[in-house]
């Protein structure tokens, strides 16, 4: 069974993010880029996946601007097969890029597509689901386990309270929650052997989708900054203050 696995492009989780000034987004100039946290978990997953002889092949994609080859670079470092970039230079929404990924799946004829829960970036939470009804295929979103038999997948959810259990049948898509697995690092042998892995380059035309964006943003502005705390002498006055001032907000 093929696996394809779609890894975006984002802001390190570790770079304090920054809104441009004139507020059409988030300053990534200059800035480090990783691969999105939740897409690691699913590239770990579809490696041991084929560890266990389940998965055949690992096919990793990326959408957007040709440096998203670095993130494919990544995932075939981490055990990834092969790469799959559609360039383009233009924003690319959820929409388009499910639309995309529609078209690969047309192509290559996965038994699974793994997918992050959302991009931290964006948090649009959206790709997986509109991918699932693009296909027709069934969706087992925010998953913190999965098993497969034969050709049924079996995907603990992480859902409001508990777990879910829902079984799937394949081809499914599957979006990660962060309990699935814990990702690897790379090691240096396996980063110059992913040098030698193929990427194919393909831009949207060639999978006939117009990207066109369909939603128009407004503005982007910092978080309200947060008023600076007070210290109690005593406890005492903690109860007072608790009793007369605290507020639910
Ligand atoms: P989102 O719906 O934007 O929060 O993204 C959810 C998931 O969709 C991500 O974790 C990725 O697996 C996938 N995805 C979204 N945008 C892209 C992209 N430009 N390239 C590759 N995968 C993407």
């Amino acid at each position: 069974m093929k696996v394809l696995v779609p890894v975006k492009r984002v802001v390190d989780y570790n770079v304090k993010v920054r809104v441009r000034a004139d507020g059409t987004g988030v300053e990534t100039a200059g800035v480090k880029m990783s691969m999105n946290p939740f897409d690691e978990i699913a590239v770990e997953e579809a490696v041991r996946l084929k560890e266990k002889g389940i998965a055949t092949e690992v096919v990793a994609v990326s959408l957007g601007i040709a440096a998203c080859a670095e993130t494919i670079r990544t995932a075939l470092a981490m055990g990834a097969d092969r790469g799959i970039l559609v360039e383009s230079d233009a924003e690319l929404q959820p929409l388009a890029v499910a639309k995309l990924l529609a078209a690969i799946a047309g192509r290559e004829q996965p038994g699974l597509m793994i997918l992050g829960k959302q991009a931290i970036d964006d948090d649009m939470n959206a790709t997986g689901q509109m991918l699932a009804a693009l296909l027709g295929w069934p969706q087992g979103t925010f998953a913190s386990k999965l098993t497969i038999e034969g050709d049924g997948i079996t995907v603990t959810r992480e859902v409001d309270g508990g777990l879910e259990t829902v079984a799937l049948r394949l081809p499914a898509i599957i979006t990660t929650d962060l309990r699935l697995n814990e990702p690897r690092y790379a090691s240096l042998p396996n980063i110059m052997k992913a040098r030698k892995k193929p990427i194919e380059t393909l831009k949207p035309a060639d999978l006939g989708v117009d990207p066109a964006p369909r939603l128009h943003l407004v503005k982007v502005v910092e978080p309200a900054k947060r008023k600076a705390g007070v210290k109690v002498a005593s406890v005492a006055e903690l109860v007072a203050k608790l009793k007369t001032e605290a507020k639910v907000i």
